[in-house]
């Protein structure tokens, strides 16, 4: 009798964890800005103190220019990590077994408000529309309908460049992929740009996410990318930050099923993981300062995983919180340090509803 009950437990023991085990996401992270140069120290302390004890294990570092580039250094920003700070956080990432993604932001994000980024400053050839002056004081709505700067991805000599730097990075932190960015995209497909005007923007978005994706292939690398320009903000409602209403959404059946999905939305848990993931494309939902938003994120993606197929489950891969200040003052707010308005940006309480996706 005695062995029965204990076989029966046995047995409830291993099918209720196998249930469980099926349900677990796997991947759970942040995405950040790097450190500046002088305070990888703290930033390291947290990976260890915070993320690491949170079973996180992804970590996005938006790197951008700075970082001390030898391909191209004239891209460099003013004050870069040292390559020293580099291997710090790459070290520290490995010994807690965090894949860092670094990221530089590819096709769109190549100014921001009045100002260039690296690559148009150096290389303005690349601009897709240099009929557009950075106004001196931004401002949106505009004319121009500018938000940020693109660069052209027909122009001939721009992958040159992109693919030093990638591959420049990609090693730097023995990255297993690498997140392009390729969000908010608004100017492409531009009627006065010789190379481009007439042609399809889903088309021209989808060919530089797979020129991009076959690059990293060649190294047997992932390319990761933010979902908006793959939504129809139309038809969804969601609108043309979130999602596009210009004309690229139709290149969610044109990229390589291979391109992993940053889903981002810090309004409402739109239920776009599943559009993606019925597409056949790896999924990560992504919120950003709205506790209660991260929230129903976690139980939107437990409710599809649970009532999925395995296909559709396979694809549905997790939560990264993104952040969108400092590093460093991301993480005084998270030890409460600084003060910040909690009614419209709670950051630290984001991260925390996200980090309990795998959480019964
Ligand atoms: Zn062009």
């Amino acid at each position: 009798m005695k062995q029965l009950l204990i076989i029966f437990f046995l047995v409830t023991w291993i099918t209720t964890y196998t249930q469980n085990k099926e349900l677990l996401f796997e991947v759970t992270g942040i995405c950040i800005k790097a450190p500046e140069t002088g305070q990888v120290d703290s930033f390291i302390d947290f990976i260890k103190d915070v993320l690491v004890p949170a079973q996180a294990n992804t970590l996005i570092l938006r790197v951008d220019y700075d970082f001390p580039f030898q391909s191209y250094p004239q891209l460099v920003n003013e004050h870069p990590l040292t390559m020293d700070e580099v291997n710090q956080i790459k070290t520290a990432c490995k010994e807690s077994g965090m894949d860092i993604i670094p990221q530089i932001n590819l096709l769109g994000h190549q100014s921001w408000h009045s100002n260039l980024e690296g690559l148009l400053k150096v290389f303005p050839e690349f601009d897709e529309t240099p009929h557009v002056q950075l106004p001196k004081e931004y401002k949106w709505p505009n004319d121009d309908e500018l938000y940020c700067k693109s660069y052209c991805p027909n122009h001939p000599e721009v992958h040159q460049v992109v693919y030093a730097l990638i591959d420049e990075i990609v090693e730097a932190f023995d990255a297993p992929a690498f997140h392009a960015g390729m969000d908010e995209v608004f100017y492409i497909a531009d009627s006065k740009c010789t190379r481009c005007a007439g042609e399809d923007p889903a088309r021209v978005f989808a060919d530089e996410v797979t020129r991009i994706r076959d690059h990293l292939n060649r190294s047997n690398k992932k390319l990761w990318i933010w979902g908006d320009r793959l939504i129809d903000g139309r038809t969804t409602g969601i609108g043309l930050w979130e999602a596009s209403l210009n004309n690229t959404h139709r290149a969610i059946d044109m990229i390589p099923r291979d391109v992993v999905i940053c889903d981002w939305h810090y309004e409402k848990a739109h239920p776009t993981a599943v559009l993606f993931a019925m597409k056949g494309l790896d999924v990560v939902t992504c919120p950003w300062r709205k506790p209660s938003v991260a929230e129903d994120q976690v139980a939107m993606l437990k409710l599809l995983k649970k009532n999925s197929s395995e296909e559709v489950a396979s694809h549905l891969k997790g939560m990264i919180h993104t952040v969108w200040t400092g590093a460093q003052n991301f993480i005084n707010q998270y030890y409460g340090l600084v003060e910040f308005d909690k009614e419209s940006s709670d950051m630290p309480a984001t991260l925390k509803a996200t980090l309990k996706l795998n959480e019964n």
